[in-house]
C-alpha cells in the first residue's frame, strides 16, 4: 500500500444548503451528479491511488449510499470495490473527522496520504500528480493558488486598517498531502492535547514544527461553501458538456486522375498492383481526395486545394493521408464528428472488390471511425467515357458531419 486518500464529507455544509434539497453540499447533485460522486471520480481512476476512505456525518449513511450508488454500478464499479473502504463516522470538527479516517485505514499501512475536501469536485488529475511529485521529497504538501485580490485588514466598525501585502499570501486548498505516519502522529498528538480546531491539516503539521510545501493548485478546485459557487458549479459543467451534435450536415467530394507509366495504383490509402499508377502531384490517391473535399464540403471549409495548394512543393509526392487527416481535425475542432464516408470508385480496372476491406480499414483508421461506417463501392462505366477507355480512375465520395448548433 502505497497512496491512501481520505475524504472529508462530515460536514454539514449548512452555507450551501439549497431550499429545494435540504442536503449538505457534498450530497447535492450537480449536472445530474452528486458532488461526492464527482469527487470520488477522479482518486478513483487515478492509477496511484490505492485506498479511499470517505469520513460522513453520523446521520449520513443512507445520503453517502445513495451519492456512491452510481459509481458502484457504472465502468468505475471495479475500481470503486477494490479501492473505496466502508466509510468512517466524523466528528465534531473537521481535523476530528480526519483523525477517524486517518485511524480507520491504519491497517492499510499507507506510506503516504492526500486528504481531501469531498465539495471540491473539480481537483484534477494535473493536482494529483503535482502532490505525489512534492511526496518524494517532502513530508507535508499542501495544495494552493497565489491571492489575487487585494486584502485588506479591516477593524470592526468596517474601517480598513491596513493594505496587506498580497505577494507572500496563498489560499490553501486540498488534497493537503502528507507522510502518512507523520500526520497521523501529529493529528493524534493535537487531540491528546485538548486541540480540535485546525482547520486544515497543513495547521496540524506546522503546528508540529514541519515545513509543509506549497503544491500549485488551480482557481477551478474551489470548495463549493455557498450557493454562489453550487450555481457557479452548475454552469461549469453545463459549458464542459459534450453539446448534442444536431447541425447535420452532408459534403461530396469528386476526383479525378490520369494515368501513368507505373506499376501500382494507390487508392484509399492502399497500394494495388496495377500496369500503370496515377499521376499526379502528391501520390494521387483519388480516393481519399474525393473523402477529403466530402468532408471539407459538409463543414463548407474550401476544398483540398485552398489547404494544399498544388503549387505548393512541400506536397509534391504527399501521402494523401495527411490531407484527409486536416480534414478530420477540422472537423474535431469545430466539436463535431463524422458520422458516415461513402467512396465510390469508377474505373474498368483495376478491381476493386479484392481490396475493398482493406481499404475500409484503411479509410477508418485514418479517419479514427469504426469501419462500419466507412462504405466502399466500385462500378465501371461501361467502357464509356475516359474511365471507360481506361485513361484514369475518378471517385465520389460522400460524407455526413454533424456540429453542434450555434446560434445564427
Ligand atoms: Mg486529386
Amino acid at each position: 500500500m502505497t497512496c491512501a486518500v481520505i475524504i472529508v464529507a462530515a460536514g454539514s455544509g449548512s452555507r450551501a444548503r439549497r431550499s429545494s434539497d435540504k442536503v449538505a453540499k457534498q450530497y447535492v447533485a450537480l449536472g445530474g451528479k452528486p458532488v461526492l460522486s464527482r469527487t470520488l471520480e477522479t482518486f478513483l481512476k487515478n492509477e496511484q491511488v490505492d485506498c479511499i476512505q470517505v469520513v460522513i456525518g453520523p446521520q449520513d449513511g443512507q445520503l453517502y449510499e445513495t451519492a456512491i450508488a452510481p459509481l458502484m454500478s457504472g465502468p468505475l464499479a471495479g475500481l470503486a470495490k477494490t479501492k473505496l473502504q466502508p466509510p468512517a463516522t466524523g466528528g465534531e470538527t473537521r481535523q476530528i473527522s480526519v483523525l477517524k479516517g486517518l485511524e480507520a485505514i491504519s491497517g492499510k499501512k499507507p506510506q503516504h496520504v492526500l486528504i481531501h475536501d469531498a465539495a471540491r469536485p473539480f481537483v484534477t488529475d494535473d493536482i494529483l500528480s503535482r502532490c505525489f511529485l512534492a511526496l518524494q521529497t517532502h513530508k507535508a504538501c499542501l495544495v494552493a493558488t497565489p491571492v489575487t485580490d487585494t486584502i485588506k485588514k479591516v477593524d470592526d466598525q468596517g474601517a480598513i486598517i491596513e493594505t496587506i501585502d498580497r505577494s507572500t499570501l496563498w489560499s490553501a486548498q486540498t488534497p493537503q498531502a502528507f507522510d502518512y505516519s507523520f500526520i497521523r502522529h501529529a493529528h493524534k498528538r493535537a487531540s491528546d492535547q485538548g486541540i480540535h480546531t485546525f482547520t486544515d491539516d497543513a495547521a496540524v503539521a506546522e503546528w508540529m514544527g514541519e515545513t509543509v510545501h506549497i503544491v500549485q493548485g488551480s482557481p477551478a478546485n474551489r470548495k463549493l461553501t455557498s450557493q454562489d459557487d453550487l450555481t457557479m458549479a452548475e454552469t461549469m459543467i453545463a459549458a464542459s458538456a459534450p453539446q448534442p451534435l444536431t447541425d447535420i450536415r452532408v459534403g461530396t467530394g469528386y476526383d479525378v486522375h490520369a494515368f501513368d507509366e507505373g506499376s501500382a495504383v494507390i487508392i484509399g490509402g492502399i497500394s494495388i498492383p496495377h500496369s500503370h499508377k496515377l499521376k499526379g502531384h502528391s501520390d494521387a490517391d483519388v480516393g481519399l481526395h474525393a473523402i477529403t473535399d466530402a468532408i471539407l464540403g459538409a463543414i463548407a471549409d474550401g476544398d483540398i486545394g485552398t489547404h494544399f495548394p498544388p503549387t505548393d512543393p512541400q506536397w509534391k509526392g504527399a501521402a494523401s493521408d495527411l490531407f484527409l487527416k486536416d480534414a478530420v481535425r477540422r472537423v474535431k475542432d469545430r466539436g463535431g464528428k463524422i458520422s458516415n464516408i461513402d467512396l465510390t470508385i469508377i474505373c474498368e480496372a483495376p478491381k476493386i472488390g479484392p481490396h475493398r476491406p482493406e481499404m475500409r480499414a484503411a479509410i477508418a483508421d485514418i479517419c479514427d471511425m469504426s469501419i462500419d461506417r466507412i462504405s466502399v463501392k466500385a462500378t465501371t462505366s461501361e467502357k464509356l467515357g475516359f474511365t471507360g477507355r481506361k485513361e484514369g480512375i475518378a471517385a465520389l465520395a460522400t460524407a455526413t458531419v454533424g456540429l453542434p448548433e450555434l446560434p445564427d
